[in-house]
């Protein structure tokens, strides 16, 4: 059996990862970390599913999309969140 080492995580510091998970720059015990809180977590496994989907729609609407003012928009909406 493969050695765990990772600890609980709690949701703060699981919802700082969010973005790193996505963009797959999460390695070793942060993902693995990470990916048990999901697991148990619905709060948080819900906002990595909403950051996705945000994620997939934005790239879809910047690929149609290349005003300025628009990206602009969509930059403060990210910040938001
Ligand atoms: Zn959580």
């Amino acid at each position: 059996m493969k050695k765990s080492d990772h600890k609980n995580i709690s949701c703060e510091e699981a919802l700082k990862r969010v973005f790193d998970y996505i963009d797959n720059h999460l390695e070793g015990s942060s993902k693995n970390e990470f990916e048990d809180h999901i697991e148990k977590c619905r709060h948080c496994f819900d906002r990595v599913e909403f950051e996705k989907l945000l994620k997939s729609r934005l790239r879809a609407l910047k690929h149609k999309e290349s005003s300025e003012g628009f990206r602009k928009r969509v930059d403060d909406i990210i910040t938001k969140f």
